[in-house]
């Protein structure tokens, strides 16, 4: 506020060196004087209550300057602390007051916070025994191969989802039209159960050698979440399928499809090569079902008891996933 008067004192001098034709410097003082108070014009500032400062408010929140309960379409102390702040942190001239270049730095802000996606599509491609949505993101390009990466079969094995969310952020991708389908049992997983409901284990219901055993469900594609994966793996029919499991910490070769590219899963990831046969022979999985009814190859990846850092699993490992699959960020 200070400096507002100090110009308008500064104005009002300049206008009256130049009615007296006192100074010569004086129009330069009024040049100078005038544009700042035209622009402050145009944002909220403070003391004023308008939809405007909500805006603003919205932002600074957004932007993490301002705690959301802050959000109250009044610009006060709490207000022009938060612009301070910003301002500050882009080393702008800290005054408190908004105006052009501090908007252009919180709009900045804002973007660098709200992580890029990949993804242009989201689809509910059916619903869990539950009614919960399972869901399929879509990111990637068109007419290039079709791979799919699905996660969280079992509930309790929450780790591929952190891999599956890698894919769906950063930056963008191409040379595949990828799918991701995160959570294939949304219901185990929000209690951190392996099994469907009734005790099912979805990757012993499909329609490959399927027996009826503890867990394999009463019959063939019995659970709905197995229903709703055939039903998408068809329309998709993707060229690669990886499925996200743990803590058998290896890449499958368990009457694997695609030696190639279990190669380069295990090189990229830095999982070793192992036999995952389901302690003997493998009855009703997915990876079987589909690799027994698809031109495309299905393998199975598994990460260990330990847990990789968040970091790797959204960053190195999605990344490595992508290389495998023949994907890579642009
Ligand atoms: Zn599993």
């Amino acid at each position: 506020m200070r400096r507002c008067i100090g110009a308008r004192i500064g104005a009002l001098l300049a206008l009256v060196a130049l009615s007296t034709a006192f100074v010569l410097l004086a129009p330069q003082q009024t040049a100078q004087a005038q544009p700042t108070q035209t622009r402050a014009v145009n944002y909220p500032r403070y003391g004023q209550r308008s939809a405007a400062v909500l805006s603003l408010q919205r932002k600074l929140v957004k932007a993490r300057f301002l705690a959301a309960r802050y959000r109250t379409g009044y610009y006060g102390t709490l207000t022009r602390a938060a612009v301070r702040r910003l301002q500050d942190r882009n080393r702008l001239k800290v005054t408190g007051r908004v105006d052009a270049r501090t908007m252009v730095a919180l709009d900045r802000a804002v973007a660098a916070q709200a992580p890029a996606r990949t993804w242009y599509h989201r689809e509910t491609i059916g619903y869990s025994a539950e009614g919960r949505k399972i869901v399929a993101y879509r990111a990637g390009q068109r007419g290039k191969p079709v791979v799919v990466v699905v996660a969280t079969m079992h509930g309790e094995e929450n780790l591929g989802h952190y891999v599956a969310q890698g894919l769906l952020r950063g930056r963008r991708i191409a040379d595949v039209d990828l799918w991701v389908v995160p959570v294939i049992n949304p219901d185990g997983y929000i209690r951190s159960r392996r099994w469907l409901a009734g005790g099912v284990d979805a990757n012993r219901n499909y329609h490959d050698r399927f027996i009826v055993r503890a867990h394999s469900g009463p019959f063939a594609a019995s659970a709905k979440e197995t229903r709703v994966m055939m039903k998408f793996l068809d329309r998709v029919n993707p060229r690669y399928l990886v499925s996200w499991h743990q803590p058998l910490y290896g890449v499958d070769s368990y009457r694997v499809k695609d030696k190639a590219l279990m190669r380069r899963l295990s090189n990229g990831l830095r999982l070793p090569i192992r036999r995952l046969d389901c302690h003997g022979s493998c009855h009703g999985t997915m990876t079987g079902w589909f690799n027994a009814n698809h031109a495309g190859a299905a393998i199975t990846v598994e990460y260990g008891y330990t847990a990789r850092s968040v970091a790797t699993m959204r960053g190195r490992d999605a990344d490595a996933l992508l290389k495998a699959l023949g994907g890579r960020r642009v």
